[in-house]
Formats: C-alpha cells, structure tokens, sequence
C-alpha cells in the first residue's frame, strides 16, 4: 500500500489550478528564510504565512543549524536576497526522545523501524543492522529552548552569515499553533 497513487492525484489538482504561478520569480519576494523542523505537524506556509514565492523555508530532523543548513542559508542570502532569517523548532520535538548512543544502538540492531514505549525507543526488528550510524551526529535535543539559542548562536557567529542579518528564535507549539519567542535565542541573533 504506497502513498504514491495518492500524491500523484494531489498533484494532478495541484497543477489543474496552478494558474500564474508559474510566473514566480526565483528569489523570494519577501526576502527571508525559515529553519524548521521536518515535524509533519509543522506547516511553515501555514505558521507563518507563506505562498509559493515569499520565502525559504529549510527543513531538517529538528531544525538544526547542521553544516548542510548553513550551506542553505548562505545560499539563500548570497544568492537569492533574503536578509532576515528565523529558526523555528517546537514542543514535543522527537529529537528530544533519544542520544546518539541510544541511536547509534537502534541502528546497529536492525534496519527496521522501532518502537517507542514509555522509556524510549526499542529496536525490534530482525537484523543485521549497521554501525555506520556511530559516524553521524544526530545533532539530538536535550533541551528545547537551549537548542534553539544554540542554532541561533552558531549561524550569528558563522564566518559565512554577514552581522547585518537578524537571526529570530522561536519554539512552535504543538498544542496551539503558537510561536513562542526564545528571547535569548533572538537577542543573540540581533543584527549587528
Ligand atoms: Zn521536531
């Protein structure tokens, strides 16, 4: 049972209803990017006011400020314009509910999708599994607002981000919908 059949329908209306959009241009028309999150509860077009053509939006396993975001955001800026850029985790974020050890285990026991009970994730697949997961930083999270001062603070102080652009911190909340400021995370991030 794939998704496939389904996503390809979407489009079929997507596409049938797609009228001038195809006249976008390729920089964003109000000049900012989003880090976000992959969380499927996350909508960033819907949080935060996005159609086709206004912004970046940059996604990853907890919205960190990964060595393969920054290369986005440096793109984003020196390239296609923006100059103001948010990083925007949330509540309940899976990145919280495991460490690179407790990964790089799962990982080394099988392939397999596995289960998280009320003490963290088991492995319950068959194996073989790999341990070429000990080689990856999961970059997990301990503690929300501190990772978001933490991305805040690594993009702010990157050799490649010039100091004139603002740097927003902020926490999505899953249970309203809300973003909720990081005040130190934005007041770290403030253009210079
Ligand atoms: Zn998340």
């Amino acid at each position: 049972m794939s998704v496939l059949p389904e996503v390809l329908a979407a489009n079929e209306t997507y596409a049938a209803g797609f009228g001038d959009l195809g006249s976008l241009a390729l920089p964003p028309a109000r000049h900012f990017a989003i880090l976000t999150c992959m969380d499927a509860r996350l909508d960033p077009a819907k949080y935060a006011g996005l159609s086709e053509g206004d912004a970046h939006v940059i996604r990853n396993a907890g919205g960190r400020a990964s060595d393969d975001a920054i290369r986005s955001l440096v793109i984003s800026y020196k390239l296609l314009g923006t100059a103001e850029f948010f990083v925007v985790h949330h509540t309940e974020c899976g990145m919280e509910f495991f460490t690179d050890d407790v990964m790089r285990g799962l990982l080394a026991s099988s392939l397999e999708t596995a289960a998280l009970g009320e003490d963290g994730f088991h492995d319950v697949g068959t194996g073989p599994g790999s341990t070429e997961g000990a080689y990856v930083d999961w970059l997990t999270i301990a503690d929300a607002d501190q990772a978001v001062v933490d991305d805040v603070t690594r993009i702010r102080n990157h050799p490649l981000v010039p100091a004139g652009i603002p740097v927003y911190g902020y926490v999505y909340d899953v249970k309203s919908g809300r973003l909720v400021e990081v005040e130190a995370a934005t007041s770290i991030g403030a253009a210079q």
